[in-house]
């Protein structure tokens, strides 16, 4: 059985390549359809405890200024990717003072985590470089990406296991493997893929650039012994700081509002 299920793993891992909306080869043992899918359930599992526990939504002031900012991105990732318009967008505060993170599902919903907000005295700018990573993430199909590697790893072999009777994945593998994906490191490829998409995103919905570089600043001095949880699913690629700045003078255009630059297209 065993036997099995590892060569049927690697006949997939053989067919499963596929090009990013980036035009970089990505491993996909899932469709983006499928990511979507099984993120809602992820999405729905990942909210219920929290919703329970009361720690949803709590501030309106602050649920109407991260929901202001997310409509400006989800605006400008709808142009970048028509597509997307037909996602099921949404953003939550969750209310944990500690917790440093947010992410973006595939399909599109959101959250973010008041000790992001609190620990850093993020500014809009600031929120809306976090928001337009993440959002860049799912814009570039990283999710699907991150549940592949998470399917060719033990929690693959068991869902194509279960599978191998059937085709396609069963419905809590795959939410396993969608939630999975928000919690596994990106690459650095990946990685400087959502810096790159996600301060033009931002600098299109009218957030200075100069946020990008302030914010990794402000989340590298909360490293050291208890690291936030987004430092450990964004590993810093080589010279992230670096390469924010050097996009810096091209982002301000579009900050500015002046003559438009070629577009980075998905
Ligand atoms: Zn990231």
């Amino acid at each position: 059985m065993k036997r099995i299920c590892i060569l049927t793993l690697t006949s997939l891992l053989l067919v499963a390549c596929a090009t990013s909306p980036t035009g970089r080869r990505q491993l996909m043992l899932v469709s983006e359809q499928q990511a979507i899918s099984a993120s809602k359930v992820a999405y729905a599992q990942t909210l219920k405890p929290l919703t329970e526990e009361g720690k949803v939504d709590n501030d309106p002031a602050l649920k109407k200024r991260v929901t202001a900012i997310t409509e400006r991105l989800v605006a400008q990732a709808v142009k970048m990717r028509p597509a997307t318009a037909k996602w099921d967008w949404s953003i939550k505060v969750i209310d944990e003072p500690d917790v440093v993170n947010a992410w973006c599902m595939a399909g599109g919903k959101m959250a973010i985590y008041t000790g992001l907000i609190e620990k850093l005295h993020a500014t809009d700018d600031e929120i809306a470089q976090v928001m337009g990573h993440e959002i860049a993430h799912a814009l570039a199909n990283h999710q699907a990406e991150q549940m592949s590697v998470a399917l060719a790893t033990s929690v693959g072999v068991a869902a194509v296991g279960v599978a191998s009777d059937r085709p396609g994945l069963t419905v809590p593998a795959a939410a396993a493997a969608a939630a999975l994906a928000i919690s596994l490191p990106n690459s650095r490829t990946a990685e400087t893929e959502a810096d790159r998409i996600g301060i033009e995103l931002a600098a299109k919905a009218g957030y200075d650039p100069r946020a990008a570089v302030t914010l990794w600043e402000k989340m590298a001095k909360l490293g050291g012994r208890n690291p936030p949880q987004f430092l450990s699913t964004h590993p810093s690629p080589a010279n992230r700081l670096q390469t924010l700045k050097q996009l810096v003078p091209q982002m301000l255009p579009y900050y500015e509002n002046k003559a438009p630059r070629p577009v980075f297209k998905l």
